[in-house]
């Protein structure tokens, strides 16, 4: 097929993929965003960015919404996010496929990304009958201590690109069961997608009599229209998900208005393997971590420790499997590595390689790859790099398929190289000796928000509370109680005798 061939049948196919969830084909009218495919480099749509004050009017809409919304029966409000994980399982094949095209997953990944956002609507869905809080026992005779959790407000969740729909996800089927609008501003590289699920979101909202207009809002555009949304005091939480760059920006002027941030930022994760380590599996286990997604995940393994007993069993075998892993258009079936998401990330890449080279590290791999994949998009062979010390740039994430692999001889050891970064997203331990899995996962083993035992860093349930310490930010989002990060918490004392005995024996005889 010729380029000008395939740009056409792309575009159209985004226009068609769009048509099928409901949206417009081009999205907002007028042009100004160029949206590529990563595929192809090519130009898949234009959009316009919303101004300043449309942003700000939209909030202000939001806001509105969030004062009906609250008044919904939370298990009501479970009921549409029940609809709209069915919404999501009816377009599933069509959204998983934008994904694919906009970011450059492959199919199963991008599946997989809607399959993570139905399972979150499933896990709300229970969760708004369970929106608990505590009753204490009070000091005082004939008084009853409780807390209860009442809906935020307005939340706002600002996306990266490579997890386009599920982050939104994440934070807003929570959000909607704990009773608060959501306004959306996703990745500049990834509108489509976002218009896609809005466009889903909307027409549930049509036939579910309770939600208000403004209750799902979407702002298409870059970091400015990012900026008004984080620094508006009518946005109580603040869900921000990108680099740690944007979380030092973002957490400082969130905090600034004393709002609430979740910051779920960059990672390093890192993997040990020990000498009673099953190789196969971890093999495996390592391939996906570190070469799935081209390498593009916040939890994609970047640093594997390998104890010197076992180095040569398994470094040689995982060099062989960089060098033969099918690197292509994602769209089709025998590709496991799809493109990076664009030229800048491919030049990143490149420069962190040669940095690694200047610091002693031996490259396999890593080159760009131009036979046997689309015209114009930045396939690359995943690099390993046999590094001397945790030097240079196996401190940094850098957002492309490298792996440093280093050899250590003890478990101190490892565990203090994998800690002594500034990073804390995810991490894993391959061993079969029960002593040195638990000690990875006790209070002096991994500092992350991430342990894993025997798989890698990547591919979290949503069942798990998600998120990292240190520079990752130290939000949690998704499972376990990361709800409570949506509501305000209220504590109430309540007197039912007819003394009034205060707290602490403090007498005040008026
Ligand atoms: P990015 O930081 O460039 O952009 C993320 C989002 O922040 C975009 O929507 C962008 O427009 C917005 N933004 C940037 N500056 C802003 C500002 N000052 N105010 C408001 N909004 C602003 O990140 P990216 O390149 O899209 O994504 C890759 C990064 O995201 C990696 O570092 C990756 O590790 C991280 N990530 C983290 C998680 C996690 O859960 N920890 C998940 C996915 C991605």
């Amino acid at each position: 097929m010729t380029q000008a061939a395939a740009r056409h049948s792309l575009r159209d196919e985004v226009a068609a993929l769009l048509a099928t969830v409901g949206a417009a084909p081009d999205g907002p009218s007028g042009g100004g965003r160029a949206v590529h495919s990563p595929l192809t480099g090519e130009i898949i749509a234009e959009i316009r960015d919303v101004s300043a004050s449309e942003a700000s009017d939209a909030i202000g809409r939001a806001h509105e919404a969030f004062l009906s919304w609250r008044r919904v029966p939370a298990p009501r409000r479970g009921e549409f996010v029940r609809l709209l994980g069915e919404a999501l399982r009816a377009n599933k094949d069509a959204l998983g496929r934008l994904v694919t095209i906009e970011v450059g997953k492959i199919v199963s990944e991008g599946l997989g990304e809607v399959q993570e956002m139905i399972d979150i609507c499933d896990f709300a869905v229970g969760l708004s009958r369970q929106l608990h809080g505590l009753t204490m026992g009070s000091e005082r005779p004939d008084h009853r201590l409780m807390e209860q959790w009442h809906p935020a407000g307005v939340v706002g969740v600002v996306s990266a690109f490579n997890f386009p729909v599920a982050v939104w996800c994440w934070n807003a089927a929570l959000a909607f069961v704990c009773g608060d609008a959501v306004v959306w501003k996703p990745s500049e590289k990834t509108p489509l997608t976002a218009l896609a699920v809005q466009s889903l979101v909307e027409r549930v909202a049509a036939r579910f009599p309770e939600a208000p207009a403004g209750l799902s809002t979407l702002l298409v555009g870059g970091r400015e229209v990012g900026e008004v949304l984080v620094g508006d005091a009518r946005v109580p939480v603040v869900s921000a998900t990108g680099s740690t760059a944007m979380g030092r920006v973002v957490g400082q002027r969130v905090a600034g208005r004393f709002g609430r941030a979740i910051l779920e930022l960059g990672g390093n994760n890192a993997s040990i393997v020990c000498p009673s380590a099953d190789l196969d599996l971890a093999l495996r286990a390592i391939a996906f971590g570190a070469m799935g997604t081209a390498g593009q995940r916040c939890t994609t393994l970047r640093r594997l420790f390998v104890h010197e007993a076992v180095y040569d069993a398994l470094v040689p075998r995982l060099t062989a499997l960089y060098a033969s892993v099918p690197v292509g258009d994602p769209l089709t079936s025998d590709s496991l590595v799809g493109p990076l998401i664009d030229e800048a990330a491919f030049a990143a890449m490149q420069a962190a390689l040669e940095e690694a080279r200047a610091a002693g590290g031996r490259v396999h791999g890593g080159e760009r790859q131009v036979e046997g994949v689309p015209a114009g998009g930045f396939y690359v062979r995943p690099a390993l790099v046999e590094m001397p010390g945790q030097t240079g740039p196996v401190r940094h994430e850098t957002f492309a398929p490298i792996l440093y692999v280093m050899k250590v001889r003890t478990l101190d050891e490892a565990i203090g190289l994998q800690n002594d970064v500034p990073q804390g997203l995810s991490s894993s331990i391959f061993s079969t000796d029960m002593r040195d899995t638990e000690r990875f996962l006790s209070a002096t083993g991994s500092d992350c928000g991430i342990a894993n035992v025997n798989m890698g860093s990547s591919g979290a349930e949503i069942g798990g509370a998600f998120g990292g310490e240190k520079e990752t930010g130290g939000g949690r989002e998704s499972g376990s109680d990361a709800w409570k990060a949506y509501m305000r918490r209220m504590t109430s004392a309540i007197n039912y005798g007819d003394a009034m005995p205060l707290a602490q024996g403090v007498t005040f005889d008026v």
